[in-house]
């Protein structure tokens, strides 16, 4: 079982924030969240792009 950095206390081995203290413990944070971020980011710029394109578009900016 591991154990905490912060309190050292011990800790599930799947849990992400300490139960104790409080902490962050790392487990399955930087692969996972930071993907979803990058994804979430990437569709909400490929959203952004498509309405000022159809806006561009409508208002007679391109052909
Ligand atoms: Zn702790």
């Amino acid at each position: 079982m591991p154990s905490c950095n912060t309190c050292g206390k011990q800790i599930e081995a799947t849990a992400r924030i300490c139960p104790s203290c409080g902490a962050l413990t790392g487990v399955h944070m930087r692969s996972t969240d930071a993907s979803r971020i990058r994804v979430l980011g990437f569709s909400s710029a490929a959203v952004v792009a498509f309405f000022a394109f159809v806006l561009l578009r409508w208002l007679g900016f391109l052909p």
